[in-house]
């Protein structure tokens, strides 16, 4: 099946915004670098990721006859706000489980940004001491079972939306929408940045790009930025992930070790918790170029890409794609490190 025969319902205002971060790369002084932006793909709640992946997900939920959407994330998820928009969009319930994915102690952690969100978008928000895991919890699968307990028709979305059947087609149909754009544009990314943590948006991108390379089209390399610090975890994830997708698509061959290329150097000391690095990616990119990125995912995705084109790692005569996948609302929880 081509990601065309695939059931979408929209949720983003169509193809996301690609330009040039021109200031940004004169500053590196040799690639190009370019952002397509998640983090004004909608309108559902400010959009991102979750909004393009669960485009893909939406048809399953509505065949379901499901009431509730159940998820998880850490306080400050940005997925879950975006369940919770989607569940609004919906007309259906929301019950997240909100875990201590973060050892940060802002005290309006849990107040603010993201989680203040989901609260006003009318979710069933209940906070959970347990700490990072980007696998399945029991937290959330009890939450499914309480759910039902109460008489409701609970739709399961794990973390990231990721270890789902179709978490990764929104990702396949961002390679398919990139391929249209450097033809309206006329410009090659040789390389793409892509922030890693649940996995799907980085396997999506694998399988697409596979998918167009096999019909003809060139060969590009996909730069994943671990952000997880749970780097081996993440990495199996991702190819479990790109090899689910690469056969719902009918790519006819798995996923290589090769082609799974996540990069440690940049997560910090742990999820959530941002360094040197990801701050001076912040501020260079907000100082240069007026764009905002978070302390969790997209800051330290930044300061992956500035250091490889600063370094000459990726080529001077490279023309860089950067994912920026949104993230923006937690920053308000992050007020002290600037
Ligand atoms: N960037 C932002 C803003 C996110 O919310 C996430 C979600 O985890 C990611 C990057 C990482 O995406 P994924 O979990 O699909 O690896």
């Amino acid at each position: 099946m081509a990601i065309t025969d695939f059931e979408r319902y929209p949720l983003t205002f169509g193809p996301s915004p690609v330009h040039e971060l021109k200031r940004l790369s004169a500053h590196l002084g040799g690639a190009g670098v370019w952002a397509k932006r998640e983090d004004v793909n909608s309108g559902l709640a400010f959009g991102g990721n979750k909004t393009r992946k669960l485009e893909y997900i939406v048809p399953d939920i509505l065949a379901s006859g499901a009431d509730t959407l159940v998820s998880i994330g850490g306080y400050q998820s940005n997925h879950t706000r975006q369940v919770a928009a989607v569940a609004a969009h919906l007309g259906l319930k929301s019950r997240l489980v909100q875990e201590r994915w973060v050892d940060w102690d802002d005290p309006v952690n849990d107040k603010v940004g993201n989680i203040e969100l989901s609260r006003i978008m009318g979710a069933d928000v209940r906070l959970d001491s347990a700490g990072f895991d980007i696998g399945i919890r029991s937290s959330w699968e009890n939450a499914i079972a309480e759910v039902e307990a109460a008489g409701g028709r609970p739709y399961p979305i794990p973390a990231g939306a990721s270890e789902h059947k179709f978490g990764a087609l929104g990702f396949v149909n961002w390679a398919h929408e990139v391929a249209e754009q450097e033809k309206e544009l006329g410009v090659f990314f040789d390389t793409i940045v892509v922030c890693t943590v649940t996995g799907s948006t980085h396997a999506g991108m694998i399988a697409g790009f596979a998918a167009l390379e096999a019909a003809g089209g060139p060969r590009r390399q996909v730069i994943g930025i671990d952000a997880s610090a749970t780097l081996d975890k993440t990495r199996d994830q991702v190819k479990r992930i790109a090899n689910n997708a690469a056969e719902l698509i009918g790519l006819g061959r798995g996923i290589t070790d090769d082609e799974v290329d996540i990069r440690p150097g940049w997560e910090g000391p742990a999820y959530g918790i941002p360094e040197e690095s990801t701050v001076n990616a912040i501020r260079t990119t907000a100082q240069l170029e007026g764009v905002i990125l978070d302390p969790v995912y997209e800051g330290k995705s930044m300061a992956g890409l500035l250091d490889l084109v600063g370094e000459g790692t990726v080529g001077k005569d490279s023309t860089v794609l950067y994912a920026h996948l949104g993230g923006q609302l937690a920053l308000n929880a992050y007020s002290s490190i600037f």
